[in-house]
């Protein structure tokens, strides 16, 4: 869960990442950074934080180079680490590397172990440093063929940009799992993660870079490479359905679009009669928008989300702590007060929010509460790189629909269908990673693999949460 963004060939190229990395910050929290090489130089700025706290102006001046690239950073269990911040950046046989991943490399334990057995001595415990010393131990002499032989030693996801004293490279996986897209700004091409960062800095949007390609930019131009295997690719629903913002355009669709099908399509077999659809904001409000405008249900605004609220925020008190939801999420009260709802959100994880949002709407007088979800029921981890907690604190994994109804105590619950979720995502072949719904996990785990390095789980709950599903498929 990262933002990545780079720019070659731009006299503010720093301050350009910065306002990159500031449209990008919703896929990251934790931590940001920037490096730029000016010739033989590496300049290099990462600390804890936002990226309006991490960046001054006086640190900017002092970031120089024609060529630079960011990091966003998701904030995972444990891992809450500046040494685990972004962009890597190493000095080997071939001069300055530096990296930045979004992604999750499912292998990268056993590489890791196998190189540590070998001698090398990592300085982070992230999965992305075993691509540095993998490019560096290659025994090709250039870049692009140390970098594909070390790409075909990693497995999972991961779209990457690499800044050299002469190129700057982007790559995604072979699936195309997570993000990345191709921009000009005047002379000076740039990649982000998502498009929204074109926007802001308007740039052009040229593409969407594709699966299994490696761009390499540098003073001859832009050159395309495809040295992997070609696959079906497996796009992140979970991207679509909540994680990117809703003005990128993204696996050739609007994010909002697609929100507002789904949406729709979870309005159409829907029978509900209610005075008003009111979203979870942020997260609900493309689908519930569509729900609205297919089922003639008056869409409104009954829940208003306050944005200062950290992801940090500690809880109080037990006596208080019934506060907490209020703290992000407030009804207006004349609005819900006797009246028939139905709220929108995109998914239910452990259903603790959904369940004091419909209580908090019961308390101000709502008659009914029905709740929607436009995705359907999340049930399994992700290993690709999306944030999920473990199986067991998944409600849906070991519950069923009417269960979570009794437990979330609204009227009626009703989940969008994977079907129905393929319906709105309409035309062609379904090239989409749904392991989060259905379990089915296209990139195999190793049963003897040491899985520590994603440090979403504990390795003793990600062990029982493999055996499980091994069992069961
Ligand atoms: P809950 O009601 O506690 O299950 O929380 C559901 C909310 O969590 C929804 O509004 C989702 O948009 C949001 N959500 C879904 N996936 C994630 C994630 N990976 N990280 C943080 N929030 C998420």
């Amino acid at each position: 869960m990262c933002g990545i963004f780079g720019i070659y060939n731009h006299k503010d190229a720093a301050n350009i990442t910065y306002l990159g990395l500031y449209a990008l910050q919703h896929r990251g929290q934790e931590s940001a950074g920037i490096v730029c090489f000016d010739m033989d130089r590496a300049y290099s700025h990462k600390q804890m934080g936002l990226v309006s706290d991490v960046f001054t102006a006086d640190v900017l001046k002092t970031l120089k180079g024609t060529k630079a690239i960011g990091h966003v950073r998701y904030s995972t269990a444990g891992s809450s680490d500046i040494k685990n911040s972004q962009p890597l950046v190493v000095e080997y046989l071939k001069g300055y590397l530096a990296l930045v991943h979004n992604g999750n490399l499912t292998n990268a334990r056993l590489i890791r172990d196998r190189l540590r057995d070998a001698g090398s001595i990592f300085q982070t415990t992230t999965d992305s440093e075993v691509i540095i010393h993998l490019i560096a131990r290659a025994q090709s002499s250039t870049i692009l063929e140390r970098l594909s032989s070390a790409l075909h030693s990693v497995e999972g996801s991961y779209s990457l940009i690499f800044l050299t004293q002469n190129e700057l490279i982007a790559v995604r996986d072979p699936y195309g799992i997570r993000p990345l897209c191709l921009g000009r700004l005047k002379n000076a091409q740039v990649v982000s993660s998502e498009s929204c960062a074109f926007d802001l800095i308007e740039a052009e949007f040229i593409r969407e870079i594709e699966p299994g390609e490696i761009l390499v930019i540098n003073e001859n131009g832009i050159q395309s490479f495809f040295p992997f295997k070609k696959v079906q690719p497996k796009y992140c629903i979970f991207e679509l359905i909540y994680f990117a913002r809703p003005d990128s355009f993204m696996f050739g669709r609007t994010v909002y679009t697609i929100r507002k099908a789904f949406g729709r399509e979870l309005a159409k077999n829907d029978n509900i009669i209610a005075d008003m659809v009111i979203p979870i904001p942020d997260s609900g409000i493309g689908a519930a928008i569509g729900y609205s405008q297919e089922s003639g249900i008056p869409f409104e605004l009954g829940l208003i989300r306050n944005h200062y609220v950290g992801r940090t925020f500690i809880e109080p008190e037990p006596s208080i702590r019934h506060f907490g939801v209020k703290l992000k999420h407030n009804a207006i009260h004349d609005l819900v007060k006797g009246k028939r709802i139905v709220v929108v959100d995109d998914s239910i994880v452990r259903a603790t929010t959904s369940k004091k949002i419909i209580s908090m709407f019961r308390y101000y007088g709502a008659k009914e509460v029905h709740f929607r979800v436009s995705s359907p029921p999340t049930k399994y981890p992700c290993f690709y790189g999306i944030d999920t907690p473990s199986r067991k604190q998944l409600i849906a994994s070991s519950h069923s629909v009417d269960e979570i109804k009794t437990y979330m105590q609204c009227d009626s619950l009703r989940y969008l269908s994977v079907e129905e979720m393929k319906q709105a995502l309409g035309r062609g072949d379904y090239t989409f990673c749904d392991a989060c719904f259905t379990g089915e996990y296209f990139i195999p785990f190793p049963m003897d693999m040491d899985i520590e390095q994603m440090e979403l789980f504990s390795k003793e709950t990600a062990l029982k949460d493999l055996r499980h599903m091994i069992v069961q498929r």
